[in-house]
This record gives C-alpha cells, structure tokens and sequence, in this order.
C-alpha cells in the first residue's frame, strides 16, 4: 500500500513539475521575448532621435549595458560598434534587419549564436542620412534555459522524493489504521471509513446468515435426535419385555407389529433426513431430463391406491400431458408427498384428486383433497422442518414432519412457485407451478 501511495504522490510530483516547466518554455519564455523585443524598439528610436540631432557625437562617452549598438552606412559598411572595431567588421547589408530597415525605414530579426546557447534580437533603424542604426540584446535560449534549470530542476525532484516518502508512510498509516482496527466479528460496531460501509453490511449479513444456518443445523441435529428416540424406546422396551418372557403369547404379535410400525417410522425418517441433506446441498449430482409430468402422478397415484383404499379415500387423476425438465425423483418425491398428505390427513369417505395442466410456459400439477384442512395461523410454517399441525396425529399415521419442507427444497431447485389454499374441515388445495425450461 505504502508504494502505492508513494508512487501515486511521485507521480503527482513529477507532473506538477513537468507541467510548470512547459508553462514557462511554452508561455512564459515567448511572453517576455516580446517584452524584451518591445523595449528593444523604443531604444532603438530614442537612440535614432539622438542620432539625428547629435550625428556621430552621439556615440562619445556612451556606457551600455548589456545592449550592442552599431551604425551602418546605406552601402552596408559599419561605421561604428558597441563592441567590436567597426573598420574590421564586414558588410553588413545582407543583415535582415539591416536591408528591412534601409527598405522600410525600420527592420527586426531574431538570430541564435552558433552555440544555440544564446539568441540576439535585433531592432534597426533608418536615419534621415540614408544610413542605419540598430541595436541588439542577447537573450538565453531555450536550450539555456533547460540547461539552466538542471540543477534546480534536480534539487527539486529530490526533495519531491523525499516529501513523497515521508507523505506515503505517513498516509499509508493512517489509511491503513482504521482497517486494522475493523473487529470483524462485529464489522459495523467500528468508526472505520463510509466508502467501506457497503463492504461491512455484506460481511455482517454473511455473518448472520451462516450464524442463522449453524443455528438451523444446531435446531435440526436436536430435533432428528428427538424424533429417533421415541421410536428407539418404544422398541426397547418392548424387545426387553419379551426378552425377559413377560409378554403373554397371545400379545407377542401385537407386540411385534408395534415394533415392526415404530422401525418403519424411523427407516421413513431416516429416508425423508437423507433426501433433505441431499437438497440441502443442490442435488447437484442427479441428472434433469424432460419428464411428463401426467405420467408421474400416473405412477404415484398407482403407488398410494392401497394406501387410500385402506384410509376409504377415493383418489383421482385428471389432466393433460404436460412435460418439463427437471429433476424426476424430486418431481415424483414432490407429488408424492403431496398426495401422501392428502390421503393421511382426509376424512373417511373423503376424496383426493390430482390435477396435471400444461400452461403456455408451465406445467402445474395441484392436489386438492376434502380432509381436515389447514389453521390459517399454521399455514405459513407447514413447510417448516418437523413442523406439524397436529403433532400426536402426524405421529399416529406415520407422519416424519419433513414431507412438505422436502417438497419446498424440491420446488426451489425447479424454480416452481407453490400456492396453498386451505379451508379447516373443508379441505386443502396445494398447487405447483413449474416453468417448463
Ligand atoms: P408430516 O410428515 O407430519 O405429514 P409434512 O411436512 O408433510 O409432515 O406436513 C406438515 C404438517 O402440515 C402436517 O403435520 C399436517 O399437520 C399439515 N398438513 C400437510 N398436508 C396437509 C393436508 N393435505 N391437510 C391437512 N393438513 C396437512
């Protein structure tokens, strides 16, 4: 984190810098050349007034200052120099400024030395003689001025360095001390940054959903243990009894089928835990394929005949082919169950009828029986683990209390939507809606 910061200040640095430097070279220089040049030709006039009215004695006990003054004859010969001796000097009529000038009246130009390290403007102008004066003022150049600015230019980037160093581990602390403060078992107890608020809620949320899950598991485990030892102990003791020959010979088949019955409760509840474990982590290894649904309540329908003939329920099955892809034995672990319920929870006399529909995008399939029906109160939780209405009466027809959570799993995994409607001593209708893709 800290080079991050460090580089990211670095970078900033640098280009606060760079940027300025550009603003000189690129506005800064031309602005005060044009300054310069501008002085330049008001010199240049004043010092051809003075030479109109003085001639050449204008020149005697002349001091400049870092300005070259030069007078030249209309035929281009120096008739006087600032600096150098005018009679070594060569022509100087193909000077630009000078020919501008003898042809205009006035000239200027802007020249590099050879070393490019300097440039010379120059400002020239005719007298009323015929010849020329002109003036010139050396100025650095660019490349001067770069060279020039080497070593502030390094000094400068040292301290930005520097700075940058001491700024990055001063901010990365700060930055980063707040995050090693986050209690994350308690994620929004802390005063830690806004921007990572959204970040904490989801750690809390995560939190207390899989608190909520241990909790479920925990609230499962204790139920399951539960729901075994009823059974466990009822055959128990009536193995013990007939062990120790208390029974009477004529009880000992009543007494078998007891055991038989409370067995039978236990390998149902046994089954219905495995295949809510299994749901519980995605039925990911059963294969979907495309089911008609009819067909599959054909089958379940078969398979309760029995058991409905003995409850003296009439059970039926109406409807149209309507096939889906899903999942078969959880389609047919749904019906079954629904219809299961239907028959267990009936009146003697009453009727279960099963209805499969193909619509438009769905299939539904809907189980309607005329039983005891649903409490309003208790029809939220039916789909609940172990959650029954009537406890001792789901017990006494066999009931596990996981039937219709296995059915919701089930639904979830086929993305079905379940609609329950149900009339105390009148009946329950529980409808599925499948999407058929
Ligand atoms: P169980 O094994 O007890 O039948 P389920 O999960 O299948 O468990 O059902 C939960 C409870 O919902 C049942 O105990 C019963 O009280 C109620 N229930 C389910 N289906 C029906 C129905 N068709 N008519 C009346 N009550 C029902």
């Amino acid at each position: 984190m800290t080079k991050r910061i460090f580089q990211a200040i670095c970078f900033v640095a640098l280009a606060v810098f760079f940027a300025s430097s550009a603003l000189i070279l690129g506005v800064l220089y031309p602005y005060f050349s044009n300054v310069q040049q501008t002085q330049l030709r008001a010199q240049t006039m004043l010092a051809a007034q003075g030479m109109a009215r003085e001639g050449a004695a204008y020149f005697d006990g002349l001091t400049l200052q870092n300005c070259r003054i030069t007078w030249i004859a209309a035929d281009g010969t120096v008739l006087y120099d600032s600096q150098s001796d005018s009679a070594r000097m060569e022509n100087h009529l193909a000077r630009e400024e000078v020919a501008q000038a003898i042809k205009e009246g006035s000239g200027e130009s802007r020249r590099y030395s050879a070393t490019l390290m300097d440039r010379y403007l120059y400002c020239a102008q005719r007298l009323p003689d015929g010849t020329v004066l002109r003036l010139s003022v050396a100025q650095g150049s660019v490349l001067m001025l770069l060279l020039g600015m080497a070593q502030p230019f390094c000094i400068i980037l040292a301290v930005a360095i520097t700075l940058s160093i001491c700024l990055a581990i001063h901010i990365a602390k700060k930055i980063v001390a707040p995050l090693n403060e986050l209690d994350l078992d308690h994620p929004l107890s802390g005063q830690g940054y806004d921007e990572l608020t959204p970040l904490l809620r989801r750690i809390d949320s995560q939190q207390r959903q899989l608190r909520q899950g241990e909790q479920q598991r925990r609230e499962f485990t204790a139920n399951v243990s539960h729901e075994l030892k009823s059974p466990l102990h009822v055959i128990s003791g009536y193995a013990e009894l007939i062990k120790n020959d208390l029974v009477q010979p004529q009880d000992l088949i009543p007494f078998a089928q007891r055991i038989y019955e409370e067995a039978q409760r236990m390998v149902h509840l046994v089954e219905d835990i495995i295949s809510l474990s299994h749901l519980d982590e995605g039925a990911q290894d059963m294969e979907r394929e495309t089911v008609d649904l009819y067909e599959l309540a054909r089958t379940v329908v078969q398979a309760l005949e029995v058991k409905a003939e003995a409850a003296h329920v009439t059970l039926k099955l109406t409807g149209e082919a309507a096939p889906l892809y899903g999942i078969p034995t959880l389609l047919h672990s749904i019906l079954y169950n629904l219809c299961d319920n239907a028959i267990k929870y009936n009146h003697k006399g009453g009727s279960v009828t099963v209805e499969v529909k193909d619509i438009g995008d769905f299939a539904t399939v809907s189980v309607s029986d005329t039983g005891i029906g649903i409490p309003a109160e208790h029809q939220s939780r039916i789909f609940e683990r172990f959650y029954r209405v009537d406890k001792s009466h789901s017990k006494e027809i066999g009931g596990t209390g996981l039937g219709l959570s296995i059915v919701k799993h089930a639904a979830k995994l086929h993305h079905a939507e379940i609609a329950l409607h149900s009339v105390v001593d009148q009946g329950t209708e529980i409808t599925i809606r499948f999407p058929k893709g």
